[in-house]
């Protein structure tokens, strides 16, 4: 059957009446004639809706002419579309429902997961397991009587604390005491990170806390430590963008929860944080956490009891000296003293022996402070020039009355961006005492930019290196200390220091202000590179008095590859610091 163009209206009814039309069949809902001619070809021809002319026309010439109802086509085509469309919807909302189902499922089961929320009992941990922290330790030694004997204060009307903050950097025992606490009272213990209220869905964090309290009420008397609480409790509202979020509600949840116990229901709650200045004030007012502990880096005492402590499971050779190490880690915290000795430990079973001596805590303490040691340097230039910069550092120091004394100088890589260093023995009376003089802090930046002064003198202002990069850091923050801080400077006896704290979660960037006109602004900077200038020009003046003695310290570096304090101004001549 060929299809021929669409003859149209007036010749198909032309065709008709002539009689070359063998058959028609009307398709009236679409207004269509399928026309047969009889020469055997086919046509589609739309007609009008008022096609009885065509009918006539048929009718005339006797062409059978048939008329197809295709309703029901149609109609059976709908219904299969729409029963597709049916189908389609409901596949859909079923994946939605699953979908939903197992999201909930998640969030129902994170609330369920009530391991997190189960005390320890029966702690082994003692106060004599911590060092260092004396002070705290007393103020805390007190819950143990509010829980166990809570009338001997009770009877006087006392109101027992229930929420105490311990405040100090990380790794300096915060847990520890409170584990210690809860070991001595013998008390169940329930640990958790205020980060873990706030995971996933909200509501969660606030239902949280509700349990914990819940199972610590049940649990009473107990103590309940909520370890990093600023991630929960800190200013509200403060944020960019406002926000009444998670967080927000876990908070007011606690808030509500502590007003809600009873005074005196055994529940001592303990909260550790490093950023106690950003806590909602809500958080610290009277009958929450009103006691405040201050917990610090240990001091050279607390250190060599700390290390006492971890040394106790760990045989040490006789002639190590502890307090000599606790001389050497100034700023190490607890956490960082226990590491080292660890390492040590690691060190000395490594080399299969079993008594940890001093070359171990030196391999540990240099592991620790610098990374893992990297194999020696071949090419000789750069070697050359690493201990130039080292020796510049050193020399300097050993030259300058304020600076503090030589440990020991290397030439051997460490933790793959120090090329060498050279380390100082921190002055033991400002360790102590804290207090640093403006001859310190001056020395300290002249030490520090040594190295570069060694570079340039030695190899010029071209070859300078980005080694110092580090040095620089340090003067850029002494310098700016110097004038903005201490008033070390010609600006005169005042603190021009604007940012105390660190901007706050948007609210300090929205209210900062320096505190200090634009031109003392100025003046600040150029307070700041006169300062860091000056240090250049000491550290250069003093090495280039010195050439001939820095080449041959250079040479006797390179060649022992890392030198000794003692050693070191020995080979200087400078074994008696000069006094100038
Ligand atoms: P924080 O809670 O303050 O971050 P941790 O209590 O978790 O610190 O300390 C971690 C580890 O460091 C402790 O388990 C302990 O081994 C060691 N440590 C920290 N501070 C002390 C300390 N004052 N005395 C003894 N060990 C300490």
């Amino acid at each position: 059957m060929t299809k021929i163009p669409a003859p149209s209206y007036s010749k198909l009814l032309k065709e008709i009446n002539e009689g070359r039309v063998s058959s028609l069949e009307l398709i009236p809902p679409r207004r269509e004639v399928l026309v047969r001619f009889n020469d055997g070809t086919t046509s589609i021809v739309s007609v009008l809706p008022n096609h009885e002319q065509i009918l006539r026309a048929a009718e005339e010439s006797r062409t059978p002419l048939r008329v197809k109802d295709i309703r029901s086509e149609e109609a059976l085509a709908g219904m299969i579309g729409n029963i597709a469309l049916i189908g389609l919807v409901v596949i859909g909302l079923s994946f939605l429902i699953r979908r939903s189902t197992q999201v909930a499922n998640r969030a129902m089961g994170f609330i369920r997961n009530q391991s997190k929320l189960s005390p320890i009992e029966n702690l082994k941990v003692r106060f004599e397991d911590v060092a260092g922290v004396s002070e705290a330790s007393d103020e805390l030694r007190e819950i143990i009587t509010f829980l166990h004997n809570p009338e001997h204060f009770t009877k006087l009307g006392a109101r027992i604390p229930k929420g105490f903050l311990l405040i100090g950097p990380p790794g300096t025992g915060k847990t520890l005491l409170a584990k210690a606490i809860a070991g001595e009272a013998g008390v169940p213990f329930f640990s958790i990170a205020a980060s873990e209220f706030v995971e996933l869905f909200v509501g969660v964090g606030a239902s949280r806390v509700r349990e914990l309290f819940s199972k610590a009420k049940e649990k009473s008397p107990c103590i309940v430590f909520i370890d990093e609480i600023d991630s929960i409790g800190r200013q509200r509202g403060a944020g960019i963008g406002g926000g009444n979020d998670e967080r927000e509600q876990t908070l007011n949840q606690l808030l509500t929860e502590m007003d809600g116990f009873i005074d005196n229901s055994g529940v001592i709650i303990l909260a550790a944080t490093n950023r106690a200045d950003v806590l909602d004030s809500a958080l610290t007012r009277p009958g929450r956490f009103d006691r405040r502990i201050e917990i610090s880096l240990p001091d050279r005492k607390g250190r060599t009891d700390i290390l006492g402590i971890h040394a106790r499971s760990r045989p040490l050779n006789d002639s190590v000296k502890l307090k000599d190490w606790a001389l050497r880690t100034p700023g190490f915290s607890g956490a960082e003293l226990a590491n080292l000795i660890n390492e040590a430990a690691i060190i000395t079973a490594r080399n299969n022996n079993n008594k940890i001596t001093n070359t171990d805590l030196e391999s540990a303490l240099e592991r620790v402070t610098m990374g893992l040691s990297n194999s020696p340097l071949q090419d000789n230039s750069k070697k050359r020039l690493i201990a130039y910069h080292e020796v510049g550092h050193a020399l300097v120091a050993a030259l300058l009355p304020h600076a503090d004394e030589i440990d020991k100088i290397t030439i051997l890589p460490r933790g793959g961006t120090t090329a060498g260093f050279t380390r100082f023995w921190p002055n033991e009376e400002t360790i102590d005492s804290g207090l640093y003089t403006r001859a310190n802090l001056f020395a300290n930046m002249v030490v520090s930019l040594g190295g570069r002064a060694a570079e340039k003198i030695v190899f010029g202002y071209d070859e300078i290196t980005q080694g110092a990069s580090a040095d620089l850091d340090n003067v850029a923050y002494l310098a700016r200390e110097m004038v903005t801080k201490f008033g070390f400077s010609d600006l005169g006896p005042i603190s021009l220091d604007s940012s105390s704290s660190e901007v706050f979660l948007g609210r300090d960037w929205v209210n900062r202000s320096s505190g200090y006109s634009e031109s003392t602004g100025k003046e600040i900077d150029f307070q700041i590179r006169t300062l860091a200038k000056k240090a250049m020009k000491k550290a250069e003046s003093l090495l280039e008095t010195k050439r001939d003695v820095m080449d041959n310290l250079v040479e006797a570096l390179i060649i022992e590859e890392s030198l000794a304090g003692d050693r070191f101004l020995a080979l200087a001549g400078l074994a008696e610091r000069p006094n100038n």
